[in-house]
């Protein structure tokens, strides 16, 4: 029987980036140097397939410090952890590595200047994201105010208008936050916010890409996991761009094959927590439905690489 054929118009960057490398690497390094079992508080990253493969060499998954034995080492992950976390690691005297990405770190570092100087933090992210949780952990409980949509700006109680500054979460929509940051600086004037924004170059990179597709295709795939910001942030980015009919997929089993049904171009991207593993097992899943084609569409060249910290260095320079 003949295949339909199908033009996959393959997003480029997508997948991994170098916050996300970093922090595996982390965990395979520190499995190196102590062996098994190191424990890690939260998911790595935002990715099952990932967390999996680690859990099969030896981490331990947990979602608390208090899960985690004095004995063995604990890694943080990528998200970053609030400031208490690290300090009562620091007093039960347990080995404990950072893996929260430098660029998460940056935001970290500018709400601790902040709050130091007397400003009143706004954060714009996800509630209950582990991210949006670390940040405002940089400072004291209630001392950092939420907000989600434009909508949030005008219910806002802030303490001094003079004094105020924001930070955000670095997976969000590119376009929804300029839309917040320009309705905060509206009401409040004053307000200071990053020289350059928090949103990392991975998400605007990859929303890019996704941008760049979408008026062109019939269907966008986006492998992620429900709870990566990231990955939701691309199937929105998707349909608001022109194709309303985007679907999140974890593996090749999860896709809504009716949803293709009749489409000639297919777009095809994945967060930065899915490996490129996931993308070839959509491809051949793909491939074994129709006569595909790959166009790929590339708006970025990708270099960035972050340093591993120094405890694990030795074991990087042997492996
Ligand atoms: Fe770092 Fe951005 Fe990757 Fe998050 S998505 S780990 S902030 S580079």
């Amino acid at each position: 029987m003949t295949k339909p054929p199908l033009t996959l118009h393959l997003a480029a960057p997508r997948g991994f980036c170098a916050g996300v490398d970093r922090a595996i690497k982390i965990v395979e390094l520190a499995l190196k140097k102590w062996g098994a079992p190191v424990y890690v508080r939260h998911e790595i990253v935002h990715n099952r397939y990932v967390v999996d493969g680690l859990r099969a060499k030896g981490a331990v998954f947990v979602e608390e410090l208090d899960e985690c034995p004095n004995d063995r080492p604990v890694i943080f992950s990528a998200h970053g952890v609030p400031k208490s976390v690290p300090e009562e690691a620091a007093r039960r005297n347990m080995i404990a590595v950072d893996a929260t990405c430098p660029l998460v770190t940056k935001v970290h570092l500018e709400t601790q200047r902040h709050h130091e100087q007397g400003r009143q933090l706004i954060m714009i992210g996800h509630a209950g994201h582990p991210e949006t949780v670390g940040t405002m952990g940089q400072a004291p409980e209630g001392a950092v105010l939420l907000i989600e949509t434009v909508e949030d700006v005008a219910t806002l109680q802030v303490a001094d208008p003079d004094r105020l500054a924001y930070v955000t979460q670095t997976t969000l929509s590119v376009d929804d936050t300029a839309e917040i940051v320009a309705a905060l600086q509206a009401r409040f004037p004053g307000i200071e916010g990053p020289a350059r924004e928090d949103i990392c170059y991975a998400t605007t990179n990859r929303q890019a890409a996704v941008k760049a597709i979408a008026p062109k295709i019939d269907a966008l795939i986006v492998i992620g996991a429900p709870n990566s910001s990231n990955s939701l942030r691309l199937v929105e980015v998707g349909r608001t761009g022109g194709c309303p009919n985007a679907q999140l997929v974890q593996r090749a089993g999860d896709i809504d094959w009716a949803a293709l049904e009749g489409a000639r171009d297919v777009g095809l991207t994945a967060g930065a927590s899915a490996p490129e593993a996931l993308v070839n097992e959509v491809i051949d899943a793909l491939r074994d439905c129709f006569d595909v084609t790959v166009e790929l569409v590339e708006t970025a060249v990708e270099r960035i690489e972050f340093k591993i910290p120094k405890a694990l260095r030795e074991a990087e320079e042997a492996a």
